[in-house]
């Protein structure tokens, strides 16, 4: 079994973001990880990033990004720096790529859906052994897949705690670019956090088995890790987040004190004053943030 990671990031100032889809409106479910991700990084006197994850044309809704950024201004939640587009980032996820097709360490798959779920679901490696043999059969198109040697199974969370994934997901060799020619979440998210610095991750529980593959793109490329903290997701019914796949309400811009404290709320936070401007609201929710408060639930039910 491969030895769990430790998380090193020695002296490293804090470095936070939020990375939205612009797939829709931002919506409570979103609101909530882009205040635990400000809140956390503000209270430690951190800078706090925006990256949009623009790499998916076929899931984007035009004119969402703009709407997401103009939510977050209209909630106080200033950022620093540039907002960061992945669609501009494709030139780096290619090299890495080619970079790792050139050293054995990612391999071609035509595999079909079909064919993975009779495996049970879980890519059981075959393309890259055919191409091992130099067998007749080796793909050089289609998806792209990590020969994944690290095969992280377990991480510390920073909230939820000790996190492990079963053994044949860690170790599953998967999808770094798709067959349909789009960059994998996986791959960008892991070499963006790494050219922003960031140095945790704060975001919503239904990424955190995917932090095992995430952890096993650092090892792979021998890029510093981040640390990770993921926050309870609303939940409508149980297993099912609040998203814009379920047209989840945009929350509203004009009146942002009643959500705000809404989400101070469903983070375990004290409320704050509401009579002042949304920016003294905020201040005074990082100043009075505790970490500890925030429910270790992986789900929490709202009303809708
Ligand atoms: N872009 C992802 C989303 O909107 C979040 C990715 C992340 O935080 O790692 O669900």
């Amino acid at each position: 079994m491969p030895m769990p990671l430790t998380l090193d990031t020695p002296n490293r100032p804090y470095v936070g973001r939020f990375a939205p889809s612009p797939s829709g409106a931002l919506h409570f479910g979103s609101l909530i990880a882009a205040l635990g991700s400000y809140l956390r990084a503000r209270s430690l006197g951190g800078q706090w990033l925006i990256r949009i994850e623009d790499i998916d044309p076929p899931r984007e809704v035009k004119g969402a990004a703009d709407d997401i950024l103009r939510a977050l201004e209209a909630y106080g939640l200033e950022w620093d720096g540039a907002v960061l587009y992945q669609s501009q980032r494709t030139e780096a996820y290619q090299s890495h790529i080619d970079l790792l097709l050139a050293q054995d360490k990612a391999y071609f798959c035509q595999c079909s859906r079909k064919l993975i779920q009779s495996m049970g679901g879980i890519y059981d490696g075959r393309c890259h052994r055919a191409s091992q043999a130099k067998a007749a059969n080796v793909v050089s198109s289609g998806a792209v897949r990590i020969v994944n040697t690290a095969q992280v199974q377990e991480f510390d969370d920073n909230l939820m705690g000790h996190i492990c994934v079963d053994t044949p997901f860690a170790a599953e060799d998967f999808i770094i670019k798709r067959s349909d020619g789009l960059y994998a979440y996986q791959l960008a998210v892991v070499l963006d956090d790494a050219y922003q610095g960031i140095t945790e991750v704060v975001r919503g529980c239904d990424l955190i088995e995917a932090s095992c593959r995430q952890l096993s793109l650092y090892q792979t490329f021998g890029l510093t890790a981040p640390e990770w903290l993921h926050l309870p997701l609303a939940c409508l019914t149980p297993g099912f987040k609040l998203s814009k796949q379920n047209h989840a309400q945009a929350i509203d811009k004009q009146h942002p004190q009643a959500s705000l404290n809404a989400a101070l709320a469903f983070l375990g936070q004290r409320r704050v004053e509401t009579c002042g401007s949304v920016a003294q609201m905020l201040k005074q929710a990082v100043a009075q943030f505790q970490l500890s408060v925030i429910p270790k639930q992986a789900e929490i039910l709202i009303e809708p």
